[in-house]
């Protein structure tokens, strides 16, 4: 077990490494949050998120009970309300079981709605007749105001540096070279995104991270509206069954996406160059025929590596290597005040929760 107030390295200043530095000074420890950037540069970039707490394995619901609590608790914290309150919708054949999982859970207030309720969370929404569930305590996160708050509190322990490597030399001795530093910390949680498997190597470890792209375009409502749900749409009665949908804090923007990532290879080639390109093609289209209350004209592209592993998009875990603890996954921003508090404890308490081991594979699908 590390002291409280131990001395602890994070690397990367994603939404991840935030939570992590943020909840490990709120436990006493003295961090160095390393991030070759800007904080937020990187899959945590863009206006927006859905938080949702449908999750294909109950465990996940669980956890985004938990994640879903702390944001409640940070948003207190930093005085700003982190999830917009209308509400997160799912449409499409997965509706049932989800809301089966869901209405179990005491946690969690979902129900199938109709389609005056689905026009009255989501006014952009063309006519649809399937099944609909709402998620009341999901909704889109507040992303730009989540970073910029938790970069000003951690301000001074930013260090705006590259991390070459992370080395354990002795109990409670990390060593951490940058582009232009060498320091020693007691522990280390790395949370670098698509730079983590290659910092992981230099630890021994062989994480089985898979790359892909995905572009998120954003489109402006044509006229003011009062809520803006988000919206994962399975149904394929719009052409598309895989979208995800999440407006931006102030309801200006509404950003539309495939779940699906565009194939990338192993050293960062992207497989198919015009892949994204098509993708914002789709995405239009899907616009032009599911969400007739946005001008089609797209505003702006959030263009990203994702990082996955290979038991599911909703898959994440965390491996250590003595003092080093080290996450991967994807679809994690909704999740990351749990995660940030499991990796503080991780290295303070000197061992991982047992339901963020890899051999658990959080987030794998159970068959239906
Ligand atoms: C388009 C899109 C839509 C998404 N939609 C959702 C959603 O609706 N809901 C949801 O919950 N999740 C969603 N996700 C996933 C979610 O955004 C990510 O899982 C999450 O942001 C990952 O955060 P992170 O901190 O792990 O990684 P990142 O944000 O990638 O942070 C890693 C940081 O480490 C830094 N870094 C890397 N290597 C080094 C190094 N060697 N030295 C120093 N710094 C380094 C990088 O510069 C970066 O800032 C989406 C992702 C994308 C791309």
């Amino acid at each position: 077990m590390t002291s409280p107030s131990a001395d602890i390295a994070v690397v990367g200043a994603g939404i991840l490494g935030l939570a992590t530095a943020f909840e490990l000074q709120r436990r006493g420890a003295r961090v160095t949050l390393y991030e070759t950037g800007r904080p937020g540069q990187g899959q945590s970039a863009g206006q927006s998120r859905i938080f949702r707490h449908a999750h294909a394995d109950p465990r996940l619901v669980d956890y985004a009970v938990t994640a879903r609590g702390i944001w409640r608790e940070w948003s207190e914290l930093l005085g700003q309300d982190l999830i917009a309150p209308d509400g997160a919708l799912a449409i499409g054949p997965k509706v049932a079981d989800q809301h089966a999982l869901l209405d179990e859970h005491p946690g969690v207030d979902a129900r199938l709605v109709d389609a005056d309720e689905l026009r009255a969370r989501l006014p952009v929404v063309a006519d649809y007749d399937g099944p609909v569930m709402l998620d009341a305590g999901g909704g889109s996160i507040a992303t730009l105001t989540a970073i910029a708050l938790l970069s000003e509190r951690l301000d001074e322990a930013l260090v705006r540096d590259h991390v070459l490597s992370v080395r354990q030399l002795g109990a409670q001795d990390v060593e951490v070279r940058t582009g232009t530093g060498l320091r020693h910390h007691d522990a280390a949680v790395i949370c670098a995104g698509r730079g983590t498997p290659s910092l992981a190597r230099g630890l021994g470890l062989s994480l089985p991270v898979e790359q892909g792209a995905h572009v998120r375009v954003s489109f402006r409502p044509r006229t003011d509206v009062p809520s803006l749900a988000t919206l994962q749409d399975t149904s394929g009665a719009f052409g598309e069954s895989g979208v995800y949908a999440a407006a931006a804090e102030d309801r200006s923007r509404y950003g539309v996406g495939l779940a699906a990532a565009v194939p990338v290879g192993e050293d960062g080639t992207m497989l198919a160059p015009e892949g994204l390109a098509e993708h914002v093609q789709r995405v239009v289209a899907y616009v032009g025929r599911a969400l007739p209350g946005l001008d089609p004209e797209p505003l702006d592209y959030v263009h990203c590596w994702v990082t996955r592993l290979p038991w599911g998009d909703d898959g994440v875990a965390v491996w250590t290597a003595d003092d080093v603890a080290l996450v991967a996954g994807h679809n994690l921003f909704k999740h990351a005040p749990a995660l940030g508090r499991d990796l503080a404890a991780t290295v303070l308490d000197g061992a991982v929760p047992a339901l963020l081991r890899p051999e658990n594979r959080l987030g794998e699908a159970v068959a239906s």
